[in-house]
């Protein structure tokens, strides 16, 4: 299980396993208070460089749990900020902005993203409300199907 946590981005680049990853009080599963550490897993956010991920390891259930940083939609490696500024400007400008980000996955998000409106919101709203109000619905944007 992913527990999201509030971060540094540039502390957590410079500093590697030496950030002070914070500890969660209790199993997000089972709630026991019995987590103990689970090393490191080496992930690549924001498609710079790789970053270590603290895991915990809940003795009672057996779950791993990796902290992820709070912002990252789950299964992306871009931030929900990043990705809507790309949206922004591709509604803007009508072109994909290259700079940081491929036209490819760009068109693979906006993809989801039409996708998941239609599913479930419906045909009325346009790319940027409908990211918007995916979000505050508690539902990844750009979730895959299954
Ligand atoms: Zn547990």
């Amino acid at each position: 299980m992913i527990i999201y946590f509030p971060v540094v981005i540039k502390q957590l680049f410079t500093l590697g396993k030496d950030y002070p990853f914070p500890r969660p009080a209790v199993c997000p599963c089972c709630e026991s208070n019995r987590l103990w550490s689970h090393g490191y897993v080496l992930r690549y956010l924001f498609y710079t460089q790789g970053v270590y991920l603290k895991r915990y390891r809940c003795v009672d259930c057996c779950r791993v749990h990796m902290l992820k940083p709070k912002g990252i939609l789950s299964h992306h490696q871009s931030s929900c900020l990043e990705i809507f500024r790309h949206l922004y400007l591709y509604v803007l400008n009508g072109s994909y902005d290259t700079t940081h980000c491929s036209r490819q996955r760009q068109r693979h998000w906006f993809k989801s993203l039409d996708r998941n409106i239609r599913l479930y919101i419906g045909f009325s709203v346009d790319l940027i409300t409908g990211f918007e109000r995916l979000l505050t619905m508690g539902l990844n944007p750009l979730r895959r199907p299954k």
